[in-house]
């Protein structure tokens, strides 16, 4: 037992006396039992139990002793913080949370399907999902309109519309989207940039900009990103993107990265990444801050599948399975201030617990290209437990 294993059963050992003095029958109202419990926020990676009382994480040991009103076996599976998504449209329909909550997703942000004349309903299904639900006000008022693009009229990204969408929804909404793409914004790129970042501004947002074949050089619209700022579909490939035509990485993405700006992966269906890319950026060293998938209700018969799939990508290419989870738990609760207490199996945060089965294998993983890779694992959604409550299986 490592250091840190002893202070976690240490801590275990103050919750089981603390629940013993009680009236209480059992001493935890749920276990899960035997599972390997990997917390990026923490470095911890053992064999474990992970043990909740009131909604709540009450211990996380080797072997909790005591008895639980109810105990998940966990044996063979892994035991993750409950995974964020950060790029979703899961707010489209009240149908979305649910689903992406089968997949192990227990905080999500919807990307801005809605702008200033329809943001509000997109605000009301993060309001009534089940798990946590934020969103981003798309610049151009209209949200989304796929495929002809939003922001081919300038005149849609009206600052004061969008300023006055974040306030009434302050409660939900975490930032402003643009989508800067050719076909979304052709030459109007650099302008509803701006103008997201004024609307952004008063209230101290971020801004997430969806990149991929832009009009202006990829330098330029970094130029305009903040600290904090998230640049999704990292990877996209062709004109204007984080390679230059001999594939070298640019050295602004770097200087990006060095002054806190996010880079997300963003899977999607067309046009957002290929494996090309991915490899030639990984090779130099460019690897995500954050996994999304662009979610839909669709997604799982697209390359999307679901985010545990999506994570699955990288595990071909080396990246240990520690970072990988934390690209999808504590690195997107860093980034958002409504995820502080997430992303981690922390003594006291709330008990949202993504339940994975890292199979092996021979499983094949899409690009937006129809570009096939085969891996020798991946993960594979076994359970959620939201607030320390298991999600029925759907
Ligand atoms: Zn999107």
């Amino acid at each position: 037992m490592n250091r840190r294993q002893f202070l976690y059963a240490g801590a275990a050992a103050a919750a089981l006396l603390g629940r013993t003095r009680g009236a209480r029958a059992a001493a935890y109202d749920l276990i899960i039992k035997g599972g390997r419990i990997i917390d990026s926020s923490t470095g911890f990676d053992a064999v474990g139990d992970v043990a909740i009382v009131r909604g709540v994480i009450a211990a996380v040991a080797t072997d909790i002793q005591g008895d639980a009103s109810e105990t998940i076996d966990a044996h063979g599976r892994i035991v993750a913080p409950g995974l964020i998504d950060i790029h979703t449209h899961a707010g489209r329909s009240k149908e979305g949370p649910p689903m992406c909550l089968q997949d192990g997703v227990t905080c999500w942000i919807d990307a801005g399907s809605g702008g200033a004349d329809n943001v509000d309903q997109v605000a009301a299904v993060a309001r009534g999902a089940p798990q946590m639900g934020r969103i981003l006000v798309n610049i151009a008022r209209t949200g989304v309109i796929a495929p002809e693009g939003e922001l081919h009229d300038i005149n849609s990204a009206n600052v004061a519309l969008a300023q006055g969408a974040i306030a009434r929804n302050r409660d939900v909404v975490v930032g402003v989207k643009a989508r800067l793409s050719n076909n979304v914004a052709g030459a109007n790129d650099l302008e509803a940039l701006r103008r997201a970042q004024e609307a952004a501004a008063p209230f101290g947002l971020p801004v997430m900009i969806h990149v991929g074949q832009n009009y202006s050089p990829l330098r330029s619209i970094l130029a305009l990103l903040k600290r904090g700022d998230i640049v999704t579909h990292m990877y996209a490939p062709g004109m204007n993107g984080i390679l230059d035509d001999k594939g070298v990485l640019i050295p602004e993405v770097m200087a990006a990265r060095r002054r806190g700006v996010l880079f997300d992966f963003g899977n999607g269906v067309a046009d957002h990444f290929d494996w090309d890319t991915v490899e030639k950026a990984t090779r130099q060293g460019l690897w995500p801050d954050t996994f999304s998938t662009d979610w839909n209700t669709q997604s799982k018969t697209s390359g999307v599948v679901d985010l545990p799939n999506v994570m699955s990508k990288f595990i071909m290419y080396g990246m240990p399975l520690s970072q990988i989870i934390a690209c999808a738990t504590v690195n997107p609760a860093r980034i958002f201030a409504s995820f502080d207490d997430r992303g981690t199996l922390n003594i006291g945060a709330p008990a949202d617990v993504a339940i994975m089965e890292l199979r092996e294998g021979s499983f094949e993983f899409l690009d937006n290209y129809k570009g096939v890779r085969t891996g020798k694992q991946r993960l594979f959604p076994a359970g959620t437990v939201l607030a320390g409550k298991r999600v029925a299986h759907a």
